[in-house]
């Protein structure tokens, strides 16, 4: 694909999101030689920088290049750190935006880069539509001159309500056209896959359905607790950190019906639909059995001792934000109605894992009596990390007499693609936007369905009446209570075992 000559201005550009993800990504995309021939980056917030300030932080000094920069030629490097540019915006986020606009209109006529812009907002989520409004203001939003575009962080609201009141907002100054909302989970090659895996096989797909699926069980778990993000993450939580978004993007790439083509309109409006086929949890009943919360509490972990939740640094004492939630729900259409999803989220787990797993039905008549199958049924499992790569989980005779039947594995991984260069999720999705390619980024309705979903389920933990939050030790796999959910159904999968 072609990607036109651009400008690309981060707002948010001294923070941890640019240094660490946006600079190294761009730095990766120069190297592959995928950037335009006319491209540079202008970043911009409160601090003071120059633009030599600017390219010490984010490349020549940076701790997240130091390996790059030592493998390759000084030149490399330098040319590349010579592409980016900064302007402090003063005071405050909310002022006039008419130096900036100076700036963008002095790079573009040195550079000669044409007025296509990307503005991508890595600043605290409050800031999003008052930046849109001063673009607007600015005039910076004009399409006559080249097309702008503007990519927005996670998280992208903070309930439906406020969901809804941001998306409102940004189009007030931004057709949705114009707007990247990214999850990066979606630049994940293994994410991705889940559609290929789906749709150009004719081996899956007539399975996929309740006729053939049992359940789908989808683990995310970190082995990290809430780090240096206490603050951060005891106003937001498991479900409004990873479920809403991530989980639920991966949950409507199980869900979806086969879109028409794989334009960015076709595959989204089935994701939407997905979303939307969710069975929202209304009643108290529904909520009280099939949702679980819990959080880490202090305990040893390879003989170290490790904090619980409540005493992590910018943690209340007596916090009731969830570190672990784990939900059970349906999906009510023709091709899943009456089977179940159970998808999970922790921090403190075991071990660090993302996947999917779908569980078949036993053969409907069992033949081989004493085969030892009990519970152990074919399962497709879309690892999404780290180990990236998919298995399928089939039984074979087990030699010797009688039909003693074993499991075996058939699978993939993407490490074995060793001449294949797989691209980090934000170098592909810094590529797709520049590309105007919307694909693997959210549309407003889109997130709106997924908070639609969510929202009861906060509300519940937060007002609702015998809510239970139960506690797990660090370093096991939640509270045991979580196993309650998927009564019948066996047991949650330890993703450590294969
Ligand atoms: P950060 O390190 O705190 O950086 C925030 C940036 O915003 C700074 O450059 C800061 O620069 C600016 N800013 C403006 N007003 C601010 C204020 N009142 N308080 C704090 N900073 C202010 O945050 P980040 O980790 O880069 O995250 C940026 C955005 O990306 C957030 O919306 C976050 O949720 C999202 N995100 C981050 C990550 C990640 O891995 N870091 C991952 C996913 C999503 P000045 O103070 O110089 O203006």
């Amino acid at each position: 694909k072609k990607t036109d000559n651009q400008i690309l201005v981060i707002f948010g550009a001294s923070g941890d999101l640019t240094a660490r993800k946006l600079i190294p990504g761009l730095f990766n995309l120069y190297l592959a030689k995928q950037l335009p021939e006319k491209f540079i980056v202008l970043g911009t917030s409160r601090s003071d920088l120059t633009d030599e300030d600017f390219r010490k932080r984010v490349v020549y000094e940076s701790p997240y290049l130091k390996e790059k920069l030592g493998t390759q030629e000084n030149g490399r490097a330098e040319s590349f750190a010579n592409m980016l540019f900064y302007e402090d915006l003063g005071g405050d986020y909310d002022t006039d935006y008419s130096n900036l606009r100076k700036r963008v209109e002095t790079l573009k006529e040195e550079f000669n880069t044409s007025g296509n812009i990307i503005y991508y907002l890595s600043t605290p989520p409050r800031l999003y539509e008052t930046i849109a409004q001063n673009l607007a203001d600015a005039g910076m939003n004009t399409q006559n001159n080249g097309w702008k575009r503007l990519i927005v962080e996670k998280p992208f609201g903070y309930s439906l309500e406020t969901a809804k009141k941001l998306n409102k907002g940004l189009h007030q100054y931004f057709d949705e056209s114009q707007i990247y909302r990214i999850d990066h989970y979606l630049g994940k090659e293994t994410v991705q896959n889940l559609l290929v895996t789906r749709f150009s096989n004719s081996i899956f797909e007539p399975l996929w359905n309740r006729n053939y699926i049992k359940h789908v069980e989808i683990t995310n778990a970190e082995s990290v607790g809430v780090e240096k993000r206490g603050g951060y993450y005891d106003k937001s939580g498991a479900l409004r950190d990873m479920f809403q978004n991530h989980l639920l993007q991966i949950v409507s790439l199980v869900v979806m019906e086969p879109p028409i083509g794989d334009e960015p309109e076709e595959i989204r409006n089935e994701k939407v639909k997905a979303l939307k086929s969710l069975q929202i949890m209304k009643d108290h009943k529904t909520l009280y059995n099939n949702t679980v919360r819990a959080q880490y509490v202090a305990s040893e972990v390879h003989g170290e001792r490790v904090k619980g939740y409540r005493e992590e640094d910018g943690v209340e004492s007596d916090s009731i934000t969830e570190t672990y939630a784990a939900i059970k729900f349906y999906v009510n259409n023709w091709r899943w109605e009456g089977v179940p999803f159970y998808v999970r989220t922790a921090k403190r787990m075991p071990t660090k894992v993302t996947e999917v797993v779908v569980h078949f039905k036993s053969p409907h008549h069992q033949i081989f009596k004493d085969s030892g199958m009990n519970n152990k049924d074919n399962k497709l499992i879309i690892r999404i990390q780290p180990d990236e790569g998919i298995l399928v989980k089939f039984g074979v005779k087990v030699p010797g007499q009688g039909f003693k039947v074993e499991r075996a594995n058939l699978d993939f991984y993407y490490s074995s693609l060793t001449q294949t260069y797989v691209m980090e999720a934000y170098e592909r999705l810094l590529l797709d936007a520049m590309q105007g390619d919307a694909t693997l980024y959210a549309r407003a309705d889109e997130v709106e369905a997924a908070w639609e979903f969510v929202d009861p389920i906060l509300d519940y933990w937060k007002n609702g009446k015998d809510v239970r939050m139960y506690g797990y030790a660090a370093g096991v796999w939640g509270p045991e209570n979580a196993d309650d959910l998927i009564e019948g159904n066996g047991f949650w999968r330890n993703p450590g075992k294969n």
